[in-house]
């Protein structure tokens, strides 16, 4: 029998997990991916690096899905004692600020917050309430995007409105903050000086956000109040001036729901690109359409840059992070090539095979590629959630 830690990050039609020993390195013993929940719904699952077949026509709900899953990991690893289920939860609130073990009252609290993330929140709670029923004496902690954030002062996390919005819970909360945890441990290991510096981290993926740290702590973020602030995404506006959405109201006569369509799902690369929010499509079609929309990417990016080094009084080092982050160089070198006023300086070569270090040698601001590894995080804060527990339970 393995005593065993399962990471879960649901989404409204996807579910990854991966499964950690209780007691162990952080290499997973298997990961495992839903995508397409519903009657097409296709699992993949790998055990220590290696495809295992999985039967299909079973995830047509994410308790499916989950069930199935780990079935066929008790077949491929023996059986398996699931003791802690760690969850990615989008919002915290106020309430929040660390990994917490959920009970009745902690999920009555968190789908309060399912206004503040419409998207988001409710299918993470799904993924609770489905691991409570297949896991139900395992403890369940939710690990939150925003809670690393939390360490950020007033003035960044206040709007300028009525201080009443401020009081009511309308602020900036900041999101990615499991990616930043880790890739800002990270770097602190791997350069421990530059790490207790003035750092941005760029963690870019299909949801994309900046983040400005200084000895390691988050003092500003592009991701403000929703996930929708900030850089554009895939298929996320990012910041907009909210005279649009005025007029989205007034003169298109659209609903909330409507507008959360297009800002949600019809805008960001998609939008402007007009056919994908796929950053490597966009990048092998090359039409004037899709430069265009990645040539307004790269340029909010910097522009996000440009601000957080002024918050931060400078720049010690830059970090890509996410899925575009480390793997597309063209994007990183339309990114820093006319930051060179900023000390950043690639060095093409290593910048082209997604090196570890890719500014030049001996220039003012180290940047780094660091992939990001938001499994880890929950698996980690839940062994600890779990630690008391555990020993004092034995
Ligand atoms: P999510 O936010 O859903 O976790 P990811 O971090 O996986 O997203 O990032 C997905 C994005 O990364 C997509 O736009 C994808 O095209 C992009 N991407 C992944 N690999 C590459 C690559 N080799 N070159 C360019 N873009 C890439």
């Amino acid at each position: 029998m393995t005593r065993a830690i399962l990471t879960l990050n649901a989404g409204s039609s996807s579910l990854k997990l991966a499964v950690y020993a209780l007691v162990g390195n952080d290499t997973p013993l298997a990961e495992g991916q839903a995508d397409a929940i519903g009657p097409e719904g296709v699992l993949e699952l790998s055990v220590a690096g290696a495809p295992v077949p999985m039967p299909t026509g079973r995830a047509i709900t994410h308790t499916q899905a989950l069930e199935t899953t780990i079935s066929v990991l008790s077949d491929a690893l023996g059986d398996l004692e699931v003791v802690g289920v760690g969850h990615r939860v989008v919002h915290g609130g106020r309430l929040f600020n660390e990994p917490t073990r959920v009970g009745p009252s902690e999920l009555d609290q968190l789908a309060r917050l399912v206004p503040f993330a419409p998207l988001h929140q409710p299918h993470n709670l799904a993924g609770i309430a489905a691991a409570t029923g297949t896991f139900p004496d395992a403890a369940q902690v939710a690990c939150f995007d925003t809670a690393f954030h939390r360490t950020q002062p007033f003035l960044s996390e206040t709007f300028a409105l009525p201080r009443r919005y401020y009081e009511a819970g309308v602020r900036r909360y900041g999101f990615h903050g499991l990616s930043y945890e880790y890739v800002s441990g990270e770097l602190a290991r791997l350069d421990p000086v530059a790490g207790n510096g003035r750092v941005v981290i760029a963690h870019l993926g299909n949801g994309a956000s900046l983040c400005a740290l200084q000895q390691g702590v988050s003092i500003a973020s592009t991701m403000g109040f929703s996930v929708l602030d900030g850089l554009p995404m895939g298929t996320r506006s990012g910041q907009l001036d909210p005279g649009v959405v005025l007029y989205m109201m007034t003169s298109e006569g659209l609903s909330p729901e409507e507008i959360s369509e297009v800002l949600y799902k019809q805008s960001g690369l998609l939008g402007l690109s007009g056919f994908s929010n796929d950053m490597r499509v966009l990048e092998a079609a090359g039409s004037a359409e899709a430069n265009s929309a990645i040539s307004y990417f790269t340029r909010k990016v910097r522009e996000g840059i440009g601000a957080m080094a002024a918050v931060l009084e400078g720049l010690d080092a830059l970090v890509f992070s996410g899925g575009i982050g480390e793997n597309a160089p063209g994007v990183r070198a339309e990114i820093c090539q006319p930051m060179s006023w900023l000390g950043i300086n690639l060095d093409d070569e290593a910048n082209a095979r997604n090196a570890a270090t890719i500014s030049s040698q001996g220039t003012g601001v180290r940047v780094m590629v660091i992939p990001t590894n938001e499994e880890l995080v929950i698996a980690r804060a839940t062994r600890n959630v779990l630690g008391a527990k555990v020993v004092g339970d034995d």
